[in-house]
């Protein structure tokens, strides 16, 4: 596997990074098995989260003797200083490791949440003094939204974004990965298999590597899908005639039903975060049941749904046409049905 720069941090990690959602799924052993088939397949760049429930666990599990040739990147959902300082805490002892190579502020999607994690003594400022002491090694952000993005790759704080990117959801990406090139921030693609929607692992991927500054986050269960993956990025020809046909025509199909989660329906009158609702089925084939059916961000955001009002004005702002209502509609269909099913 081919290394390429970190943007300007001065590391040098593999062109494919581990995306630690999945693995939550597993057993701790088989959790760990994979993660070191995928450090023996060349994959250097180990990205997991705060939140992920046992994932940061099982990775430094799986890194133990093997620190120094990994570089490991976390994230906290922090809205507080205190939270940010107990995540960070938490972090390097589930990981058990004395340092983080990067520490992500996740999930700021808006900007009432950019307003929060930036405010003075928020949870930047506590990731910049951990910086300070050598904590953590470099600062990065992700979000699903492009302006706060933008924003946030504009401000000079933060070394890295993770952005959705593949060859649905392409505009606002390659609109950020612009403003990544101007100003030197790497550009970590979140989503290169549109979250579950797109099969053709190998169209996504030859989608993504004619932007070589790129660096896919791929979320795997199995140690042969990142072997696929790997293959793919040492050896596929450059997309084809064909290939862009093909494209086109899955964009074409998902045009009505895929959110991008590009956030150009908010506002919503009843404080409902659509895309969060949308993309709950594809994190239910992700996440262990646990997290997806207790007292989290998916029961809340599928309980909010019955605060809509019908005003349709979420319609009519989706550049993609999506029917919104509806379509949240089959979102709360399901998780209860998914969820009596679990329970029984
Ligand atoms: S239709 Fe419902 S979800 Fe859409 S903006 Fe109105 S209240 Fe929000
Ligand atoms: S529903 Fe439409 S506007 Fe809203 S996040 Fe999804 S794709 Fe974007």
């Amino acid at each position: 596997m081919r290394k390429v720069p970190l943007g300007r941090t001065g590391l040098e990690v593999s062109e494919v990074a581990f995306g630690g959602i999945p693995i939550q799924r597993l057993s701790h052993d088989d959790a760990v098995a994979v993660v070191r088939g995928c450090l023996n397949l060349g994959i250097t760049l180990l990205d997991t989260a705060h939140g992920y429930t046992t994932s940061e666990e099982r990775i430094g599990a799986a890194i133990a003797g093997r620190r120094d040739r990994v570089v490991l990147a976390s994230k906290t959902p922090a809205s507080t200083a205190a939270e940010a300082e107990a995540h960070l805490a938490e972090s390097l002892r589930r990981l058990d490791v004395s340092h983080i190579d990067l520490y992500q502020l996740h999930g700021v999607s808006d900007a009432e949440r950019w307003r929060q994690v930036t405010a003075p003594g928020g949870p930047l400022g506590v990731l910049r003094s951990a910086q300070r002491s050598g904590v953590i090694g470099h600062i990065g952000i992700t979000s699903h939204q492009v302006d706060v993005a933008k924003e946030a790759v504009r401000s000079g704080y933060f070394a890295t974004v993770m952005f959705p990117l593949n060859f649905v959801a392409r505009e606002p990406g390659l609109e950020l990965l612009e403003v990544c090139r101007e100003t030197g921030v790497a550009f970590l693609a979140m989503k290169p298999m549109g979250g579950g929607m797109l099969e053709n692992a190998r169209l996504a991927f030859s989608f993504l590597r004619q932007y070589p500054d790129v660096i896919p986050v791929v979320g795997i269960e199995r140690l042969s899908e990142m072997a696929e993956i790997v293959a793919l990025y040492d050896t596929a020809p450059a997309l084809g005639e064909r290939d862009q046909q093909e494209m086109e025509r899955i964009r074409q199909e998902l045009g009505t039903s895929f959110c991008r989660r590009c956030d150009y329906c908010q506002p919503c009158a009843a404080g409902i975060r659509i895309s969060t609702v949308l993309n709950v089925p594809a994190m239910m084939r992700r996440m262990p049941p646990e997290s997806i059916f207790g007292q989290g961000w998916a029961r809340a955001a599928v309980d909010s749904v019955a605060d809509c009002q019908d005003c349709g004005e979420c319609e009519t702002r989706c550049p993609y046409k999506l029917p919104i209502r509806a379509r949240m509609k089959e979102v709360v269909a399901m998780y209860r049905e998914a969820e009596a099913a679990w329970r029984t």
